[in-house]
């Protein structure tokens, strides 16, 4: 049902409204949420706190520091990249409107429909500067705290307050008029409490900090989690390691022995670590192993916003937020762009950036606070009709394209093409099998390649 709209203060005099935008973050997200904003007549100041744009899709050969989940320490935020990493969808269906970017372009000498990270990394580069995006970023500016105005957000001459952290150190403060979160969110581990982890003597880490496969040699390796990452990583150290073990909930129809692999076998999910510290499965099988490697994702992290109305909670829910974007209290001059997953990634971002940044100049309303919090509760009220569970309140698929369509229609964009629905579709059917060759036979529609 479409929520009844409300005015915002920007349309009050019928002429959009230029505001001033903190974007917090310089990766994929943030580089079209400021593309956006620019667009639309904002003034646009985008904080970075590393040394480059682009994200998470600068590997870095180094660990990011001492791996968390050893180490019971907090992560540093960097890349989670690992070196044999290629993209898992076609790179038509990775990159923004203007820039056909991937799907038509070369970057950094890789034209593989599915190409590696470092092609990814160029193509971002590549669009912040063609965009004039690159102008707009301050690198080394870490956001440590974004505070709301004191009277109710979005008012007049009320503003947000933003603290960074600078190259030397310092921390300065400046005023905007709103702020668009856009940090990502691959960087604090996810890892799940085994029972009887304890008992455990060998080595465990997380796929953040996996970059080669050599470390494993000749290792029995138990990963755990069966999602892109899992899948991918499995299959990386199969090539040197002595046996990989995937354990995950819903694998109990293959267990065993893989046909792909002589070395790999499937599991249900990790029972417990016995007292003879072998890892048990919950089908009863049992193993030696050297290292456990979580591939089980990540956590929504804030640490910047410290929010009486906005929260994550422990089933990794943000909330609450209006279409995984706007948080109703503090909706418009505080969003969040990046959120949901499953779904084409890069084009969800974008169409939330047009969203976020019509909003901001009043040319798309918002339902009042109380109609966004009514679409909230719809939200989680069919999550739970439909058995979905809560940790999966940002994941699109299978309703995706709905959320797409609804998307592109408050910003006047048409719906989602068919044949990148079907792309996406096709990839996402992939990305979870086991044999990894789609990559190089893809006929999941599309070119296949780039046209150069
Ligand atoms: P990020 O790329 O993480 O960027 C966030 C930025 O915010 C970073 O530069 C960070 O330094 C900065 N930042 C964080 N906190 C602060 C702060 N306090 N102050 C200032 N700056 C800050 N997507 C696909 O579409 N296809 C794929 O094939 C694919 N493969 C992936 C494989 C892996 C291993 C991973 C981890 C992700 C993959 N993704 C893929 C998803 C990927 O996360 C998105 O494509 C996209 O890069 C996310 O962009 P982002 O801007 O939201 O986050």
């Amino acid at each position: 049902m479409a929520e009844p709209l409300e005015s915002s203060p920007a349309q009050a005099d019928g002429v959009p409204r230029a505001r001033a935008v903190a974007v917090v973050g310089a990766g994929a997200a943030g580089l079209v949420a400021a593309r956006e904003l620019l667009r639309e007549g904002h003034a646009v100041t985008v904080f970075e706190r590393s040394d480059h744009v682009g994200g998470t899709w600068a590997y870095d050969p180094r660990p990011d520091g001492p791996d968390p989940v050893a180490s019971g320490g907090a992560v540093h935020g960097g890349s989670s990249m690992y070196a044999s990493l290629r993209t898992n969808l076609p790179r038509e269906l990775m990159g923004f409107s203007g820039h056909e970017s991937l799907a038509g372009r070369v970057f950094a000498g890789d034209a593989r429909a599915f190409p590696s990270h470092r092609e990814v990394l160029a193509f971002l580069r590549a669009f912040a500067e063609e965009s004039g995006v690159a102008r707009h970023v301050r690198l080394r500016a870490e956001v440590v705290r974004v505070a709301p105005p004191p009277g109710r957000p979005g008012e007049e001459e009320e503003r947000w307050s933003v603290a960074w952290r600078g190259e030397s150190g310092e921390v300065a403060v400046e005023a905007f008029d709103a702020v668009v979160v856009c940090n990502g969110h691959c960087s604090v581990p996810l890892v799940p409490k085994l029972r009887g982890i304890g008992k455990w003597r060998g080595k465990q880490m997380h796929s953040h900090n996996y970059r080669i496969p050599e470390p494993f040699r000749d290792q029995i390796v138990v990963v755990v989690g069966l999602g892109a990452s899992g899948i991918d990583i499995a299959r990386d150290i199969s090539q040197v390691a002595k046996e990989v073990h995937i354990a995950s909930r819903g694998n109990e129809h293959r267990l065993g022995k893989t046909d792909l692999y002589l070395n790999v076998w499937m599991h249900a999910e990790v029972d417990c670590i016995q007292d003879d510290g072998q890892v048990r499965f919950a089908e009863s099988a049992a193993v030696t192993a050297d290292t456990i490697l979580y591939c089980t994702g990540y956590r929504y992290h804030f640490p910047f916003l410290d929010l009486d109305e906005l929260s994550v909670d422990e089933d990794n829910r943000v909330g609450p937020l209006y279409k995984h974007v706007f948080p109703p209290k503090y909706a418009p001059s505080l969003s969040f762009v990046g959120l949901p997953v499953k779904t084409i990634l890069l084009q969800s971002f974008e169409l939330e950036s047009k969203w976020v940044a019509r909003v901001l100049s009043g040319r798309a309303a918002l339902p009042s606070e109380e109609g966004m919090m009514a679409s909230v509760r719809e939200h989680y009220r069919r999550m739970e009709e439909s058995g979905k569970p809560r940790r999966h309140t940002h994941v699109l698929r299978p309703e995706w394209v709905e959320y797409m369509d609804w998307l592109a229609e408050q910003v006047g964009e048409p719906r989602l093409e068919p044949r990148r629905r079907e792309m996406y579709e096709n990839a996402a059917e992939c990305i979870l099998s086991l044999d990894g060759g789609y990559r190089d036979s893809w006929e999941g529609g599309g070119s296949g390649g780039p046209a150069s």
